[in-house]
């Protein structure tokens, strides 16, 4: 049986486990931190779901997810996947394109007025058209994680913590001897490289053709619901897209979760080194999503926030990474929109490590374009 080794335990890591020892191959994945931590991408209570792209690239791909996760939660008895819709407003154009999308693939959505959303969602205050669709909603984060593990684990993938890998040696296109900062080496068939934040150094050490990816410390805030406004988690996950009445160029994500209603804007945080990030909470960026919350939500209460901290890996045009290069598959540059989407990459990597050729969209390489951004 061929043994692959997947570098990183965050969501593409540990759904690319998964898919790998569902198709069985002999899996080991190491991860540097403990279960749970919060120093990469992949930890709290809440991602958006949702297939509205205006890219049929990426609407199917979450199409491709959604059985994908309903699978994983059948697996490891965890729920992770909530649909609770989903809420685009801002200029029409971003609206129409959207809508036109998701009707080409054959999904259900709707355009509303300003008047009937707001009577529909009180919580959120709303200037132009609006569009809503039924399949999305919010992905609970750290479930996510522990529920590709333990799948993989079930399908007899070994799960190791606090191992943290040092180097990749690749032998030709089929043997890797991947080296741990303790000096054990595992001699694999194979490795997948999910290292998140940290791809700007392993990942780029071991394969060509890596983008430049930028890493930035992103800063989204926990707002509760007013009394008076439905329960957070039954709120929409929502995009109010830049342009028209908000003037603000990045665009706003929001959504209810556990921890109540999150909100943030889309890749405004500083570049960071991962390994030495400050996670203090920058009080002009709080103050700008308050200032949001404000004028923009009237369901939550924008005077007692939560700010959290977490990481974004971009790529020049905010297009994946998942591809593969000899012995080596690598699954980095997620660009602050690929939770949705894990169990479709994990699904990509192993046709990959089998020898299927990858999406040209997410080549090693590729001829690149600067990205609008503004995708979640
Ligand atoms: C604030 C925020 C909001 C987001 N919202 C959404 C959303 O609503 N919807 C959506 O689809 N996406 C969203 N995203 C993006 C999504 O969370 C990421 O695309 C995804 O989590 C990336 O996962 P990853 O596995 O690539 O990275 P990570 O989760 O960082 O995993 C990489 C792992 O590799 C480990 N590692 C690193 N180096 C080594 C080593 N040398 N040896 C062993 N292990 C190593 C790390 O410890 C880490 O656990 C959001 C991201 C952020 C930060």
């Amino acid at each position: 049986m061929a043994h692959v080794v997947v570098v990183g335990g965050g969501v593409m890591g540990s759904a690319a486990a998964w898919e790998l020892a569902s198709r069985g191959f002999a899996v080991t994945l190491l991860e540097r931190f403990a279960p749970g931590h919060t120093e990469g991408s992949s930890h709290g209570s809440s991602r958006i779901f949702r297939l509205a792209y205006a890219d049929p690239f990426y609407v199917s791909l979450a199409a491709r997810a959604l059985p994908l996760w309903r699978q994983v939660e059948e697996e490891s008895g965890q729920a992770v996947l909530e649909l609770t819709g989903a809420v685009d407003h801002g200029p029409p154009e971003a609206i129409d394109a959207l809508y036109a999308e998701l009707r080409i693939a054959g999904h259900a959505a709707w355009v509303l007025t300003p008047e009937q959303a707001g009577e529909r969602w009180p919580g959120l205050r709303f200037d132009s058209s609006v569009l809503f669709h039924a399949a999305a909603g919010r992905v609970h984060a750290d479930r996510a994680v522990t529920a590709f593990q333990q799948a993989a684990a079930a399908r007899g993938a070994v799960v190791r913590h606090g191992v943290r890998v040092e180097k990749l040696l690749r032998h030709g296109t089929d043997r890797v001897e991947v080296v741990t900062a303790d000096g054990e080496v595992l001699s694999a068939d194979a490795a997948v490289v999910a290292v998140g934040g940290w791809a700007p150094g392993l990942a780029a050490q071991t394969v060509a053709g890596i983008p430049p990816l930028r890493v930035t410390q992103e800063q989204p805030v926990h707002f509760p619901a007013r009394p008076t406004a439905p329960d957070a988690l039954v709120w929409p996950s929502f995009i109010h897209h830049p342009g028209a009445r908000l003037t603000d160029p990045a665009g706003v994500y929001g959504l209810g979760s556990a921890d109540g209603v999150k909100i943030g804007f889309h890749a405004v945080g500083p570049t960071v080194d991962p390994d030495r990030r400050d996670r203090s909470i920058d009080p002009a960026a709080l103050r700008r999503v308050q200032d949001y919350a404000e004028r923009w939500l009237p369901g939550v209460d924008s005077t007692a926030p939560t700010a959290t901290t977490c990481l974004y890996t971009i790529t020049p045009d905010h297009d994946f990474v998942v591809d593969r290069d000899g012995p080596v598959t690598v699954l980095a540059g997620f660009s602050g929109h690929g939770f949705k989407f894990a169990p479709a990459i994990g699904a990509l990597a192993a046709e990959l490590v089998t020898g299927a050729p990858g999406a040209r969209r997410f080549a090693l390489g590729r001829e690149r374009t600067p990205g609008e951004g503004t995708e979640l």
